[in-house]
């Protein structure tokens, strides 16, 4: 949030983890992770489902937009398709978020995190006014943190992998906010060529050189904005699947949030 200037007394409690990343990548998969997770650590976690499109959800939400905007119907009264469907019951739902900001703060004292799920299409949340007024309300109010879930099999070839930290670093300076990179599937594919490439730029520029793209050249020197954007984040490797990584995932939220406690 670009709440830079104002003067805030921020409570402690709750961190917000807002979770993005590209249809596929694992969101709500990963979300039902951590609810499992803190549910077994006795850790409180509350759950806002904002993706109005989704048919069924495999975690209980708390508060849940299709309780309050009905997808289906907004698309046939505006008379719009899939994407528009979504991005209107978004702003439906985001005129109406200051009661959502008010039942959390009413039950801020027994809540550890809040975990937010968005929609399939990461673009909808992430570029659109909606999606900037629910993460300004929510970074105004509470400790926020936003969770980039990166599909790890699908980011191992070089110019995937960039594109995939381009979008990242456009999220981190679009919110301002602290992101941690969680590479998803690990137990498909492991993270550790990511490391390596973020580590290591010339690891990174030794795998894009002997990628055949055309793009090469140009994503070299992509590659150079984006070693300066690593040093901003953290990253840690799960899977949604196995559970793997969910204690060094909690680690970097709460590492996000003293930054975050430190900067705004
Ligand atoms: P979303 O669109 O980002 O919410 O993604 P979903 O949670 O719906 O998951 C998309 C697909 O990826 C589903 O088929 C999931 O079963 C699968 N998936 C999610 N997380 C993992 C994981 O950690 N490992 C594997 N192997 N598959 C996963
Ligand atoms: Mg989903």
């Amino acid at each position: 949030a670009s709440s830079s200037g104002q003067a805030h007394s921020f409570r402690r409690k709750p961190v917000i983890i807002i979770v993005v990343g590209m249809a596929g990548s694992g969101k709500t998969t990963f979300l039902h992770r951590l609810v499992c997770h803190t549910q077994a650590s006795r850790i409180c976690g509350y759950v806002l489902n904002l993706d109005p499109a989704v048919m069924t959800l495999p975690y209980g939400a708390n508060i849940d937009i299709r309780d309050t905007v009905k997808y289906k119907e907004v698309m046939k009264q505006f008379n719009l398709g899939p994407n528009g469907g979504i991005l209107t019951s978004l702003n439906l739902f985001a005129t109406k978020f200051d009661e959502v900001i008010q039942v959390i703060e009413n039950r801020a004292d027994q809540l550890d995190y809040v975990l937010v799920d968005t929609p399939g299409q990461i673009e909808i949340f992430t570029w659109s006014a909606s999606g900037a007024i629910i993460t300004e309300a929510f970074a105004s109010t509470f400790p926020t943190v936003v969770a980039y879930v990166v599909d790890t099999p699908r980011a191992s070839r070089p110019v995937t992998f960039m594109s995939t930290m381009l979008y990242a670093c456009s999220i981190l300076y679009k919110t301002r906010l602290p992101l941690v990179l969680a590479f998803n599937k690990t137990d498909v594919a492991q993270h550790q060529f990511a490391l390596e490439w973020m580590e290591d730029f010339e690891a990174f520029q030794a795998a894009m050189r002997s990628d055949d793209s055309y793009m090469s050249t140009f994503a070299q020197s992509l590659s150079l904005v984006l070693d300066e954007f690593y040093k901003n984040l953290r990253s840690v490797g799960v899977s949604a699947v196995s559970g793997a990584g969910m204690d060094a995932f909690f680690k970097a939220i709460e590492a996000s949030a003293e930054e975050y406690m430190e900067t705004y």
